[in-house]
This record gives C-alpha cells, structure tokens and sequence, in this order.
C-alpha cells in the first residue's frame, strides 16, 4: 500500500496521543450516529404520518356529517310542506265549505296518503338521524386519534429537542478536545491517520494489545510480533491487516 511509503516518527507519548485523538473521534462519530437514529424521530415520522391519515379521514367524516345534515334539512322541509297540505286539507273538510260527496271523499283520500308519506318521510328523518349519530361517533374517534398522535408527536418532538441539545453539548465539548489534541501532535501525523480513518470506518489508529490489533481485532502474526517488538519506539507501526496505525502499549504483550 502506498500509505506504507510515507514514513512518519513520534514518540511513544505522542503516539499515546493518537489514541486519545482516536477515542474523541470514535465518541463523536458515536454521538453522531445516535443522532440520526434516535427512536423519538421514528415517532415523530409515524405520528406526522398518522394525522396526515386522519386529516384525509376528517375531511371524509365531516363531508359525510354535512351531507347528511344537507339531506334531513330536505327531508324536514318535505314533512313541514306535507303537514301544511294535510291541515289544510283537515281544516276544509271541518269547515263544512265542502258540500260535494266526490269531493269530501278525494280530500279524505288524500288525507290519509299524506298521512302516510308523513310517516314515510318521518322514518327517513330518524334513519338520517342515527346514520347522523354514527357519523358523529366517528368524527369523535377521528379527533380523539388526532389528540393522542398529536399529544405522541409533542412529546417525542420534545424528547428529541432535549436529545439533541444534549448530543450537541457533548459534540462541542469533544470538539474542543480535538481540537485541543491536534495541537500536540505533528501534522504529517494527523494528516496520515485522517487520510487512513477516512478510507477506514473512522478508526485511523489502534492500540495494539494482548498481540491484537484492536482496529481489525485480528491476532498479529508472530513474524509481525517481532518486527512491533525490534522496532524502535518512535517508528509509527501499521497493522499488517487493516493498514491502521498501530500504537504499542504497555499491554501489547511484546
Ligand atoms: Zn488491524
């Protein structure tokens, strides 16, 4: 590998270094990722979903209710002018000013078939009314679903709003701590752990331990144990498996 060409020195304390530069930078990528993956914002997503829902099934229940308010006013009108035609037909038949058999007979005729269409006419009036009372009934489950996807979505908004503040405090405070490191550290360094973290998942150094490479968790060889032991302290060492930098530690078993 190219990297491998670069030849880089530092002490073993400022080696010591990287890996704290490491951990702020592994913690920070941590704060990160717990940022976009917090579970509140799948709930706010699901509960903005969910009104979206029940604003369209509002809509549908509230044109039901007007509709159906639309065709009892209909209905009423048609009772009150059946009604007025029946008292109208029971006062002359009262009156005594109807003198003819025929007559009488087709006023008491159409007396009773108002009668009837009354009837009908009523019977449709308490068959709105309770389609009305259902309708109702789900407007009121519809509105209740609102209340608690709205009450759901304010609070996860409200959690995430206090996640997030959180996570930033601590994304300034590692900042400031990089920043604080790189200072210490020489530039052709930094420069060749950010070039190997970024083609790396992030991890640009590892600690060598018990014979591990502690960023590819792979167990060094021992021809690679012996070159890590027999090379000086201030030679920046590589994983012969991921190509990260390798920091001997005082637990590296060599
Ligand atoms: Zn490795």
């Amino acid at each position: 590998m190219g990297a491998r060409d670069v030849l880089v020195k530092a002490t073993p304390d400022v080696q010591q270094r990287l890996l704290e530069l490491q951990a702020v930078d592994t913690a920070m990528a941590q704060l990160a990722h717990r940022r976009r993956t917090l579970p509140d914002l799948a709930t706010i997503a699901e509960a903005a979903q969910r009104l979206g829902a029940l604003s369209n099934d509002g809509v549908r229940a509230q044109t039901e209710i007007g509709d159906l308010d639309r065709e009892q006013r209909r209905l009423e009108l048609d009772v009150d002018q059946v009604r007025a035609r029946s008292e109208r037909d029971e006062q002359r038949l009262v009156s005594g000013a109807v003198g003819s058999p025929k007559e009488l007979e087709r006023l008491q005729h159409e007396v009773q078939s108002l009668a009837r269409r009354q009837g009908e006419l009523e019977d449709q009036v308490l068959e709105l009314m309770e389609r009305r009372e259902t309708a109702d009934a789900v407007m009121q489950d519809i509105n209740r679903s609102v209340e608690r996807a709205t009450a759901e979505g304010d609070e996860a908004t409200a959690r995430r709003d206090a996640a997030f503040a959180e996570i930033s405090t601590a994304l300034s405070d590692d900042a400031v701590e990089r920043g604080r490191l790189i200072e210490t550290l020489p530039a052709d360094l930094v420069a060749l752990y950010e070039r190997i973290r970024a083609g790396s998942g992030g991890t640009g150094a590892a600690a060598l331990r018990q014979r591990r490479c502690e960023g590819c968790r792979m167990e060094l060889a021992n021809t690679d144990m012996n070159r890590a032991r027999s090379a000086p302290p201030d030679e920046v060492l590589r994983c012969e498996e991921c190509g990260r930098i390798l920091v001997r530690t005082p637990e590296s078993g060599l």
